[in-house]
């Protein structure tokens, strides 16, 4: 099983690594259940204290962290010392209200005593996805290790380097030996991993398929998982919204990490008295934006992490085109070397085509005109997913309506979505199920203990 670290702006191959040998994973499992009956018992401040180190870590080198996540997997370096910087809130929040969140919990009831108890599980197995190579593992990682389990992580097979990395960093931090284990392997080998008896839960964060069938192999196990998955977010524009911030938003709400965002906004569903005047705008702007090599701070648009996302970009958009859509700018992929793609904008898009359906991953925007909040609600909800959801309206009553109908994880009013520490992260229907984040993330791989003192 090949995995390489290959440069997306230039298909130079940075290294190349050998998966694990059988023996070598067996090591680590081991050593992943042995730490846990030790790590377990350890105070929430000793953990916090390695938990504020990882988080010093972090903020320190986040310049070379950031060229690392750049290089591997081409987001804006920019972003990436961003994405660095917000491993260490994550950090710093889970130090700081661990103890808070996993505190006993009394409760008044026929016994002398009565309390709900947390308690960690053990060795938890993390899948994850290479879009935000360290937010995603840090925010299971940071939680996780506070409860006092310790982790597993099977990174993407294109970001080998940011998996070593983070493991380093943890090692550096002064977590014990084991605690957190970055293991190189291929899918092929997570179904061996899921079946062991010492791993007790799993977490991922990536496609549908990749949810689906670690679900699908836990579930025979009957063990725990968090599932994180794809999205199609509506980004809805009311006529009493501030339309010039709502334009700005829109392209950024897209266009963030190359496009490549679970909760990118990826369907702008906008009210018929508005429509012309966004579209303009929201055409200029992408048309605007500068898209080249993402280690140049004024670039705004970096490559799509694979060849093949690019080519899976190119065939969904030629379908669309196919099937009656019309490209308003760009619409193709950039001759030369790295999988570049201009920044699109589709529309007569037919809201029951596949690509209305689909994830599209990468810079392509797709709008639609919808003549009152009734008819958007239905469009927004017209999807199989239900990540992240965004409507901008001043108008009081309309805000309540987008909040209580959007079938989302999450719905943000006059602003993008975006992930918070303090607040819960996750979806419904086949965006996943579980929670990430503030005091529900820490909570799912827990046992949650009733004990009862009669
Ligand atoms: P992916 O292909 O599903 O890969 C994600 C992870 O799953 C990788 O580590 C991958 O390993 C592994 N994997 C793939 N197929 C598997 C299988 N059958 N069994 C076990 N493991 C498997 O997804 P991706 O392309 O890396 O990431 C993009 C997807 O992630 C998008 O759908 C995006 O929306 C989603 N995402 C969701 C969230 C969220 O919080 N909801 C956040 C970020 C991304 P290999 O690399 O070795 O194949």
């Amino acid at each position: 099983m090949a995995i390489a670290s290959i440069n997306p702006a230039t298909g130079e191959t940075l290294r190349n690594f050998s998966a694990l040998s059988a023996e070598q994973i067996e090591q680590k499992l081991q050593l992943a259940a042995d730490t846990f009956h030790t790590y377990r018992h350890t105070s929430f401040v000793d953990r916090a204290r390695l938990m504020l180190r990882t988080a010093e870590i972090l903020e320190t080198e986040k310049q070379n962290l950031g060229k690392l996540m750049t290089l591997e997997m081409g987001k804006p370096l920019k972003a990436a010392v961003g994405e660095a910087e917000k491993c260490a809130w994550v950090c710093r929040y889970y130090a700081e209200h661990a103890e808070h969140h996993l505190a006993d919990q009394l409760v008044e009831t026929n016994a002398k005593k009565s309390y709900v108890k947390f308690q960690p599980l053990g060795p938890v197995l993390a899948v994850m996805p290479w879009n935000f190579p360290f937010w995603q593992v840090f925010r299971f990682a940071g939680p996780a290790l506070m409860a006092g389990n310790t982790g597993l992580l099977k990174h993407a097979s294109n970001v080998p380097q940011c998996a070593l990395a983070i493991e380093e960093i943890f090692v550096r931090a002064g977590f014990p030996h084991g605690a957190f284990q970055s293991l190189l392997i291929g899918s092929d080998a997570v179904e061996g991993i899921l079946n062991d008896v010492r791993v007790v839960a799993a977490t991922l964060t990536g496609s549908e398929p990749a949810g689906r069938s670690v679900a699908s192999i836990a579930g025979k196990q009957i063990k725990k998982t968090v599932l994180e998955l794809g999205g199609s977010d509506p980004f809805i524009v009311m006529p009493s919204a501030d339309l010039k911030a709502a334009v700005t938003t829109a392209v950024k709400a897209r266009t963030i990490n190359n496009g490549q965002s679970c909760i990118a906004a990826k369907r702008f569903i906008v009210a018929a008295e508005i429509y012309d005047e966004f579209e303009r705008r929201f055409v200029e702007e992408m048309k605007a934006l500068r898209v080249g090599d993402p280690l140049d701070e004024s670039v705004e648009i970096g490559p799509l992490a694979t060849p093949q996302i690019c080519d899976d970009l190119v065939e969904q958009v030629e379908k669309a085109v196919a099937a009656g859509a019309r490209v308003l700018t760009g619409g193709r992929k950039l001759d030369g070397p790295g999988n570049f793609y201009e920044p699109t904008v589709l529309v007569d898009v037919d809201p029951a085509a596949p690509i209305s359906c689909e994830e599209i991953f990468g810079p392509v925007a797709m709008l639609f005109r919808v003549t009152n909040i009734d008819e958007a609600i239905r469009l927004a909800n017209a999807t199989p997913f239900g990540l992240g959801s965004a409507a901008w309206t001043n108008d009081a009553n309309e805000q309540r309506r987008f909040v209580e109908e959007i079938e989302a994880g999450a719905v943000f009013i006059n602003g993008m979505v975006a992930s918070d520490p303090r607040l819960p992260f996750g979806g419904v229907k086949t965006s996943g199920y579980g929670r990430e984040l503030a005091e529900f993330g820490i909570r799912e791989f827990v046992n949650i203990k009733t004990v009862w003192i009669g």
